[in-house]
């Protein structure tokens, strides 16, 4: 398609596979109008005092706040996502707001001692930051992003993904709402090799920050090179959940289910490598199974599912394509019928290297592979090009502190599945992508330093 051609994106209710809205789809002569438009509404931005950036930027997380349940529901129908999640992603909009709003006076440079004058050093805004979306988890991301972005005095060209561009489009009139200057957090929706490099490739454009599959973060990561572009990317996963003997193994296979299912397996922490200890592998089988077959797939808006459909027909048969109908493992259910549905599934007796084990599925699919010992579960834990997550459980302190040690990844829970609080920094090892989001020095992202020594020796004679 030529970059001209007018084209739309057609938004489909995944559980229904109707069509919801039409909206159109930018093209390069609008990438380039919306950043020109964000470059001047960043000037204004940052020249505002640090206190009033902040005050509207909590404006904007009270906004999203009693907007909460119309974003929720509105995930629910364009994402598939089951209600009491869509509204957790609602909520962490705006939690990502109002923390990086407290940030904004709290964005200090330092003075560092020098003979002869005074150093400091300024940390001052990019200009404009592209963020780059994916579908699996529209809101969260796009906020990942866009809210300490705005908060350190950027201006925001948010283009989310092809498939779920809604949430984002209410995002930025909420923002107005809120009293956020005209065009300083703009949404391009669009698709990614068209409005998405549109953006990558701008003069104007700052900083990439991209959310997605390893294999377009590349690309985006050479086309950055070509400018030395800033970027920040958040790729793929295929994390482990390594299981020792001595630990509480009830609870382990209590908790495993989910943290593969949840969101239908389309999250980037996935714990989809399942790694059990030899000695009480058949014991967490026979605990895993009922807890895996007791999982409720279907209709997310209904406040008792448990995990609601794939996001397309696309990653219906991508994820199919893993799994053999006659492969040895634990099956759930899911409903028949219309929408993307694929029921949860464990794999046993798989080789290591198998695809299904070695790449990253997107879909509700696990291994379970067994290991001899601590040296053998580092080594299978870290058998792959991917680093972003894992968990160990284990009773005993002193493994679960060398275990954390040896795993190459950036976000690793003990005893636990969590992996993404707004306020610890996330990312990733390896091919899981290149730079921090969230956490403390999230601001500091999207800022430049610059260093300034003044002379106390007055001027030359
Ligand atoms: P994707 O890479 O296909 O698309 C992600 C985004 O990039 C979309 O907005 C898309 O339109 C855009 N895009 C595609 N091609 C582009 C191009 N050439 N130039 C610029 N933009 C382009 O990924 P997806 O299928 O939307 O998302 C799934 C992937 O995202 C999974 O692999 C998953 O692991 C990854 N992911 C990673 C994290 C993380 O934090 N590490 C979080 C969520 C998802």
């Amino acid at each position: 398609m030529s970059q001209r051609q007018q084209y739309e994106l057609d938004v489909l209710n995944p559980a229904t596979e109707e069509v919801i809205a039409t909206v159109p789809g930018a093209v390069e002569a609008d990438a380039d109008t919306a950043v020109r438009r964000a470059a001047r509404a960043q000037e204004r931005w940052a020249a505002l005092a640090p206190g009033e950036r902040a005050r509207l930027l909590r404006r904007f997380a009270v906004t999203v706040d009693e907007h909460q349940e119309e974003l929720a529901r509105l995930e629910v129908r364009e994402a598939g996502h089951t209600v009491g999640n869509a509204r957790w992603e609602a909520g962490n909009v705006r939690d990502l707001l109002d923390y990086a709003a407290g940030g904004v006076e709290r964005l200090t440079g330092r003075q560092i001692p020098v003979t002869g004058g005074l150093d400091v050093t300024l940390l001052e805004p990019l200009g404009v930051v592209g963020v780059i979306a994916p579908w699996n988890f529209p809101m969260p991301i796009a906020a990942w992003g866009t809210a300490p972005a705005l908060a350190a005095g950027n201006a925001v060209v948010l283009k989310p993904a092809e498939t779920t561009p809604l949430t984002a489009l209410r995002l930025a009139e909420l923002a107005l709402e809120a009293g956020l200057p005209e065009h300083l957090f703009q949404v391009l929706p669009g698709r990614g090799d068209i409005a998405g490099e549109a953006l990558v490739k701008h003069a104007g454009v700052a900083k990439i920050v991209f959310t997605g599959s390893t294999r377009v973060g590349k690309r985006i990561m050479a086309l950055c090179a070509d400018q030395v572009k800033r970027v920040t990317l958040e790729l793929g996963g295929k994390s482990p959940n390594l299981v020792f003997a001595d630990a509480d193994i009830e609870a382990a296979a209590a908790a495993a289910p989910m943290s593969f299912l949840d969101n239908s397996g389309q999250d980037c922490c996935a714990r989809t490598r399942i790694l059990v200890q030899r000695t009480v592998y058949d014991r967490f089988l026979e605990l895993l199974t009922p807890a895996v077959e007791s999982v409720t797939v279907g209709d997310p808006a209904d406040e008792k599912t448990d995990m609601g459909p794939l996001i397309s027909r696309a990653q219906l048969e991508r994820v199919r394509s893993y799994v053999d109908a006659d492969a040895p493992g634990i099956r759930g259910k899911a409903p028949e019928g219309p929408g993307f549905w694929f029921p949860p599934t464990v794999l046993t007796g798989v080789d290591p290297h198998a695809r299904v084990a070695a790449e990253e599925v997107f879909g509700p699919v696990a291994v379970v592979l067994p290991f001899d010992d601590e040296t053998d579960a580092v080594r299978l834990a870290n058998d792959t090009e991917y680093g972003l997550s894992g968990s160990i459980w284990t009773r005993d302190v002193g493994r679960a502190l060398r275990v954390s040690q040896a795993v190459k990844a950036g976000n690793l829970s003990v005893n636990s599945h969590s992996s993404v609080r707004y306020w610890t920094p996330f990312g990733g090892f390896k091919q899981s992508g290149i730079g921090r989001e969230l956490g403390p020095d999230a601001l500091t992202a999207f800022t430049e330093t610059k260093n300034v020594f003044i002379s106390t020796e007055g001027p030359a004679q």
